[in-house]
């Protein structure tokens, strides 16, 4: 359904329904179906060749599809050429042509549309206002940063008004700093216009700190859609589980025997599984010493972080886990460890 929000841009959501994609006899995408809310902030997330950036490509018409159906609101645009999906696209590499001032660069999709001048004039304006990019609109692409490159293409975007936004990696070439500042300055715009934003990224960060829901892709398969909360608390496999956090989630091999779970590398948590699983505790969820041990480990490595300690340690399984302490107080390296779990949850997933 499209609708219109307080600002007059019209919203749209987007229906992917069975949406398969094949490069010869390779099949990337594999039969993929998703609901994308009115102004909704998603995120595909996923490893390097996993399939978001032809997921993306194909809802931009940049891609044809094998097969499914893709609706934008109650539009069916299969068919529908890519300059008439009412998408706009942001890329990796900022895509802008060299010789054109900044103010042509976002102009020019509309002056090929034949809009009026002073209306290209307006939206020019008010795009470069929002990214507060108006004190270099004389300049050619080469006499900015990667970062306000960045912000144009991000311009040349939003003139079109969009009914959805396709974001590629659009961080990706920034440094740290930059993009950090670029990512909120994303956040801040999708709070300020309300559209529909779909981004791609393989970093999971970018993906917990922007979106509504995250959308995690492997291997052409959706494997879970959630919120970043959702995916943090509740991962639905033990691939979910060890992309979404950071430091990872270790994980331990175990047997269950119906009442309860042995870790290999000694210990026992609550479950009714049987026969082998995997256990998964988040590195937040250990602690040192004071209580209950859970298993016993040995410190390989200290990691000073300010705020926090990460401690690298190898189990009795061989199993190299991560805690993540407040305290800067820390064993000396090579000691033998007691770990205690202390709230948090203990993850339980089938062998995969
Ligand atoms: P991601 O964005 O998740 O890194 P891509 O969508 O770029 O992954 O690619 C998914 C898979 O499709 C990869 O195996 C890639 O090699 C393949 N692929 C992408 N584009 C083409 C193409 N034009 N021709 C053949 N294979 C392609």
């Amino acid at each position: 359904q499209t609708t219109t929000n307080l600002c007059g841009t019209k919203m749209a959501g987007l229906t992917l329904n069975q949406i398969r994609k094949s490069y010869g006899n390779l099949e990337v995408i594999k039969g993929v179906d998703l609901n994308i809310k009115d102004g909704e902030f998603i995120v595909f997330v996923g490893p390097s060749g996993c399939g978001k950036s032809t997921l993306l490509r194909t809802i931009a018409g940049l891609e044809d599809i094998s097969g499914g159906e893709m609706h934008i609101g109650e539009r069916l645009i299969n068919d529908v050429r890519p300059s008439e999906r009412g998408v706009a696209m942001v890329f990796q590499t900022y895509a802008l042509y060299p010789h054109m001032t900044v103010y042509k660069n976002m102009a020019f999709g509309l002056m090929q549309a034949k809009k009026p001048k002073d209306e290209i004039n307006r939206r020019v304006r008010e795009a470069a206002k929002v990214l507060q990019i108006e004190d270099y609109l004389e300049r050619t692409p080469k006499a900015l940063s990667g970062g306000q490159r960045q912000r144009v293409a991000i311009g040349r975007a939003i003139v079109r008004e969009p009914d959805v936004f396709l974001f590629d990696e659009p961080l990706s070439n920034l440094d740290a700093a930059l993009r950090v500042q670029t990512r909120l300055e994303i956040a801040k715009l999708h709070e300020r216009l309300g559209t529909t934003m779909i981004y791609v990224t393989h970093d999971q960060v970018e993906a917990m700190t922007l979106a509504d829901r995250i959308v995690v892709l492997r291997d052409g398969f959706i494997e879970q859609v959630g919120t970043p909360q959702e995916l943090y608390d509740r991962p639905a496999n033990e691939f979910v589980a060890s992309f979404i956090g950071s430091p990872k989630m270790n994980f331990f091999d175990a047997r269950g025997d119906g009442h309860k779970i042995t870790l290999a590398a000694g210990g026992e948590v609550q479950g009714s599984q049987t026969g082998a699983v995997r256990v998964g505790i988040r590195p937040e969820n250990l602690h040192l010493g004071d209580g209950q041990p859970l298993l016993t480990a040995r410190l390989e490595v200290v990691e000073y972080l300010g705020e926090s300690t990460y401690m690298h340690l190898v189990t009795q399984a061989n199993e190299a886990i991560i805690v993540k302490s407040v305290s800067h107080q820390t064993p000396a390296i090579g000691t033998m460890v007691d770990l205690c779990h202390k709230g948090g949850p203990v993850h339980i997933f089938p062998v995969s």
